[in-house]
């Protein structure tokens, strides 16, 4: 079948073609950063479909971020000289679980409009139900439930599968009570929460084997990347679509009625599922026997990762779930591919010098062809506004020479330190993009407003409804509120139909009875016109009709202007999108919002949400100990912590072409504190030879690599002369001068001294994040 090799395997190297080509079986590629996994994955699409070894909707292909399965997508249409059409099962984990729920949503007692919960909504629903318990929400805060029942998600247990011992650990043993009403409370408000999209998800395919042997035939193809970092649940959910599907009791197809087809008939696979050109369709020629046999071969997952870039381990990953792989799925072909195609070789030599400071590690060796290029820097900054300072020039630098500023990148350990950035940026008219972080849709007229249209969407989301009440004001007060709980949870409906039983009593006053009924009645409408207007249009008319807008129009606060701009922003947004649940389901799912692709913009992220990415320029600042490493992870998980850590330090080297710019800042405050910090114990374990030190261009004259000299790397010969006066020496003389003082700066020489005999261990830090 195979004509002349397709352009787009001309441009891999030999073990790359190999993961490409081996369609049959189960294929585990193991990999360092940059060796092209990425690019395995999408050739191996491209190869799947232009063999017409299957159509776009029977490939379940799994990113790290919504980012990244738009990125795929382009470059298949590249690679394959026209735009895919479909690739429906193309997304995250949670994209491609939650779309799954909603076509069998009836089966795990939600509807198919179900809302998907965010964080806030989930700690709000906690606190009522501890509140309702009588348990004291400052003791027992409504937070760590939800981290605790985000875990048991993660882990894949429900109610009635948490060990007893952690439910234990919250409100005297009323924590396992505490998540089955929970999930109890989410049914009754036709409600998801994150982990639910694949929780649901797996007790619908255990609870109902026809509906996961449905999807077990439909994809024909797995493909996974950063498999490193897969939780259990999301492991259990592909070990269960990955096995051959059992045999059913009559034909596999037949047996079922399909809800694949036709229930949602916007939904793209539906055009690709029948009548189109079978492509290996035997399965569905009737005849059972042969099927079985042929269903049973090894499934074709193909998945990609890198033990070093496990970083979510505080989350659940289990990096593990790589080491059973061949276990899991006998007969794996493992791959390894060794060139790294993105950096130069200084900042390679950087990054895995560093990451071999780590014990639990597969290891593998890493080599590029690549030129040496520039050497890694180190640069020491007073405080972190100077290091904003010192960014932004170097950045402006870059600018002037031409180069394009989506090719720079600053990765922060937490977000906090994003803020300095975002303030230099706006006074230096630099264009940024924060990406994968909270900001535009969490601005509080932008969730009013969503509120408005989720319950336009779903009258059975109390939450949204609760918010926006008596928002306005409406004379709807908290004891209205608690009066419609109170109806609402005895009868056990939605507040938006307690709502609607009230008005036609007399238990509340004319007036709020009369507003209420307004409110309904508005409602009723929006929902009339949701059938027939365009979701932009039923946006404007909500906003305006319900007094909304009115409110801020007739604020005299500063931010009255930009709130409503952020209105007609949110209207805007609202284009991009088919209809409005479609829209609401994006923002539900907005793990990695960026600004849009229209103008050139640094990006500004978190080292988490950088992993897959490359750019030329990346700058990586705050690496002090206490901060990165991160103080908490150290306290709470110790080594594996410590280790945890590096690996993110190396994901934050590794995403750099050409050019990576480390930072540290000797002062820094937290939460209005200041605290005098010490460079990284990951700067000293840099190689010397491929780094090298420079002077803050900041400005404060005090710069330099504070306290960070030459006598702090492994390799000193290496470093010679190029580096002159230790910082130690030059803040001294400052300090004479009269500069700023540097607190504990005595201290930090000594052990810097010792460190050789372990000295940093015994290092007093201090905790920042
Ligand atoms: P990470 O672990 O960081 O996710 P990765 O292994 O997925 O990295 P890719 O992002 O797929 O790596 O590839 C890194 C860079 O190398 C990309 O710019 C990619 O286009 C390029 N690349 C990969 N393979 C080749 C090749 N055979 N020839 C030229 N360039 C390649
Ligand atoms: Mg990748």
């Amino acid at each position: 079948r195979a004509a002349a090799s397709p352009s787009y395997l001309s441009r891999l190297n030999p073990e790359q073609r190999e993961a490409v080509e081996t369609l049959d079986g189960p294929v585990l590629v193991l990999a360092g950063a940059g060796t092209g996994k990425t690019r395995v994955l999408t050739c191996r699409i491209a190869h799947i479909l232009s063999q017409g070894r299957a159509r776009p909707g029977e490939i379940l292909s799994v990113t790290f971020t919504n980012k990244a399965a738009r990125e795929m997508k382009h470059r298949l249409g590249e690679m394959l000289g026209q735009a895919v059409e479909g690739m429906p099962w193309l997304g995250t984990f949670h994209s491609i679980g939650g779309r799954i729920l909603r076509m069998h949503a009836e089966m795990v007692q939600l509807k198919s409009n179900f809302t998907v919960l965010d964080t806030d909504d989930q700690v709000r629903l906690l606190k009522q139900l501890l509140q309702a318990e009588g348990i004291d929400d400052k003791r027992w805060p409504a937070r760590m439930l939800a981290g605790l029942i985000d875990g048991w998600k993660n882990r894949g247990l429900g109610p009635s599968q948490v060990p007893s011992g952690e439910a234990a650990v919250f409100a005297n043993g009323k924590g396992g009570k505490l998540y089955a009403s929970y999930q109890e409370r989410l049914k009754i408000l036709n409600a998801a929460d994150f982990g639910d999209l694949l929780l649901e998800n797996i007790r619908l395919f255990r609870e109902h084997p026809d509906v996961l042997r449905q999807y077990q035939h439909r994809f024909k193809f797995i493909l996974v990347d950063e498999y490193q970092d897969t939780n259990v649940a999301q492991y259990l959910w592909l070990r269960l679509l990955a096995q051959a599907p059992s045999p059913s009791p009559t034909s596999p197809r037949a047996s079922v009625p399909s809800p694949l087809v036709g229930e949602t008939p916007s939904d793209p696979i539906d055009s690709l599922q029948d009548g189109s050109p079978g492509l290996d369709a035997s399965h569905r020629s009737g005849d059972d026997e042969k099927n079985v046999a042929k269903l049973s071969a090894p499934r074709n997952i193909c998945c990609v990762g890198d033990d070093d870039q496990s970083i979510y381990g505080w989350r659940g990953a289990e990096v593990d779930n790589i080491l059973r792989f061949e276990h899991d799925f006998p007969g794996a072909k493992v791959i390894r591919l060794e060139r790294n195609y993105r950096s130069t070789g200084h900042i390679l030599a950087a990054a895995s010098h560093l990451i071999a400071h780590n014990e639990g590690r597969l290891g593998k060796t890493l080599r590029t062809e690549d030129v040496d290029g520039e050497k890694v820097t180190v640069t020491g900054a007073w405080d972190s506004e100077e290091e904003a300072r010192a960014i932004g020039e170097e950045i402006e630098d870059l600018q002037r020479r031409k180069e394009n500023l989506n090719q720079v990148a600053i990765l922060v350990r937490a977000s906090f330190q994003m803020r300095e950035f975002e303030d230099r940026f706006v006074t230096l008219g630099l264009p940024y993009r924060v990406i994968g972080g909270p900001r535009f849709y969490e601005r509080a007229e932008i969730r009013d407003a969503l509120a408005y249209l989720r319950v336009v969407n779903s009258p059975a989301d109390d939450l949204a409804f609760e918010r926006i009440v008596n928002v306005p004001k409406r004379g709807l007060g908290d004891a209205t509120v608690q009066m419609l709980h109170d109806h609402a949870r005895k009868r056990r409906i939605p507040l938006f139909e307690a709502a609607r039983a009230v008005v036609e009593t007399d238990e509340l006053k004319p007036k709020a009875r009369g507003s209420l009924r307004d409110l309904l009645t508005s409602f009723d409408r929006w929902r009339a016109q949701a059938e027939v207007a365009s979701h932009t249009e039923l946006a404007e008319a909500v906003l305006d009709e319900s007094g909304y807008t009115d409110m801020w129009q007739k604020d005299r606060s500063a931010d009255a202007a930009g709130r409503l701009d952020n209105l007609k922003e949110l209207v805007r947004s609202m284009e991009e999108f088919e209809n409005l649940q479609g829209f609401l389901e994006h923002i539900s799912l907005v793990m990695d919002r960026d600004g849009g692709a229209e103008e050139e913009a640094v990006s500004l992220m978190t080292l988490h949400s950088a992993k897959g990415l490359e750019f030329d320029n990346v700058f990586l600042p705050g690496w002090e100990e206490g901060l990165f490493p991160s103080q908490r992870t150290l306290d709470e998980q110790g080594r594996a912590g410590l280790e945890e850590e590096r690996r993110l330090a190396h994901v934050g080297l590794t995403r750099a072409r050409r050019r990576a710019k480390l930072y540290f800042a000797t002062n820094r405050r937290i939460h209005g504190t200041w605290s005098t910090t010490i460079p990284s114990r990951f700067l000293d374990e840099l190689p010397a030879h491929n780094v090298e030190i420079t002077e803050s261009k900041g400005g404060s004259g005090w710069g330099g690599a504070s306290g960070y000299g030459p006598s702090r790397f492994d390799n000193v010969e290496s470093f010679g002369s190029s580096y002159g006066t230790p910082g130690w020496q030059r803040a001294q003389a400052n300090r004479a001068r009269g500069g700023r003082q540097n607190h504990g700066f005595e201290e930090r020489q000594t052990s810097y001294g010792s460190r050789d005999a372990g000295g940093f261990s015994k290092q007093k830090r201090t905790p920042l994040v």
